[in-house]
């Protein structure tokens, strides 16, 4: 006998007059919540033992399962052993929800729906996106690299997002430093950064500092944060960074742009040393100025930021997930004319004066 299908409206009603709505889908299905007051019980559960969900042979029975072929297979099972009443949910647990049906979630629903597209992922699911919001970030600069790294990690949900920078808005910034607008020059880039990342993610609570990072601030900047990114325009503020990353055993996610060639890895060395390589590693003294002229002496693509910034963003939120393969110990190299990426392995260089025998610094 074919299998009675019906809508998740009539579903309801039928739940309302005490049918039991059984949602088939497996436990990791469930991130996007599962329809209100529904029991649980994976298909291959209740096809084994459906008196555990119904002793009774004429119980009426609504499964629902993600878009509706489970769910009818299980139901055809479930007749075979004898079930009278069994129907299947027409469109799954997916028209339940795009009809606006009450849901169970574990969170509100501008969350659910918000992270979606994470939740929907078994790597980030509603525990990673739980470990996002946890996470705490200090950015360092608020200009070409600062722009898409703070847009998209508040987009993705970081809870916490520590933005130092102390300029203002300038009108040649906007060629590549998309979190300021025409409207803005002239105000604080902090300030801007608020307005911009709080229209795009109210959840994300912003800690704007107007300050150029120096040897006074820097430890406390970085004291409660599990992150730091590097997005400075200056070899002064990239050693200071990567010496107090080293004391604080936080990592450091480097990232540097020069005309059309950008550079990008991560630090380890004050949670791994002796093991993951320090900034001072790769360049062990500054440069000297006329070798190193900034974005404002050299010039820089304005896509250029955008790209390496976005790497930056990434190895930030594998790093919160624990997922993936890091940068740690491999530089990336960015050349955007060739369109070319070259990694060049980094090991800690055991006379560092940063993280090696030749002594702390700082
Ligand atoms: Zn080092």
């Amino acid at each position: 006998m074919a299998i009675r299908e019906i809508s998740p409206q009539q579903a309801l009603a039928r739940q309302a007059q005490g049918a039991r709505l059984v949602d088939v889908r497996e436990a990791d299905e469930h991130a996007l919540g599962t329809p209100a007051q529904a029991l649980c019980v994976p298909r291959a559960q209740l096809e084994s033992d459906p008196a555990g969900t119904a002793p009774d042979h004429d119980t009426e029975l609504l499964l629902i399962c993600a878009g509706g072929v489970r769910s009818l297979g299980a139901a055809q099972a479930l007749q075979a052993q004898g079930y009278r009443n069994v129907a299947s949910v027409a469109g799954g647990y997916q028209a339940w929800l795009a009809a606006g049906l009450p849901v169970d979630a574990r969170r509100d629903a501008d969350f659910m729906e918000r992270y979606s597209r994470h939740l929907r992922l078994p790597q980030v699911g509603i525990e990673g996106q739980e470990k996002l919001e946890q996470a705490r970030i200090l950015m360092v600069g608020a200009g070409g690299l600062g722009s898409p790294v703070a847009f998209y990690l508040a987009a993705a949900g970081i809870g916490f997002i520590r933005l130092v920078d102390d300029d203002v808005v300038d009108r040649s910034n906007l060629q590549r430093q998309v979190l300021h607008t025409e409207a803005r020059i002239g105000q604080p880039k902090v300030a801007s950064a608020v307005q911009s990342l709080s229209a795009l993610n109210p959840r994300v609570r912003i800690d704007a500092v107007q300050a150029r990072v120096t040897a006074d601030n820097v430890d406390a900047l970085m004291a409660d944060v599990d992150i730091v990114i590097d997005g400075a325009d200056n070899f002064p503020t990239r050693y200071l960074l990567s010496d107090a990353c080293v004391r604080h055993g936080k990592p450091l996610v480097y990232g540097a742009v020069h005309r059309f060639e950008g550079q990008v890895s991560v630090f380890d060395a004050g949670r791994r040393r002796g093991e993951s390589p320090c900034y001072r590693c790769l360049f062990p003294e500054p440069p000297d100025a006329r070798d190193a002229p900034n974005c404002a002496e050299a010039g820089v693509l304005g896509v250029l930021p955008g790209i390496i910034g976005l790497i930056q963003a990434t190895e930030a939120i594998k790093l919160i997930l624990g997922l993936g393969e890091s940068l740690d110990g491999r530089l990336l190299n960015f050349d955007a004319l060739a369109m070319r990426l070259r990694e060049t392995r980094l090991r800690p260089d055991p006379q560092c004066p940063g993280c090696g025998n030749g002594g702390p610094v700082g």
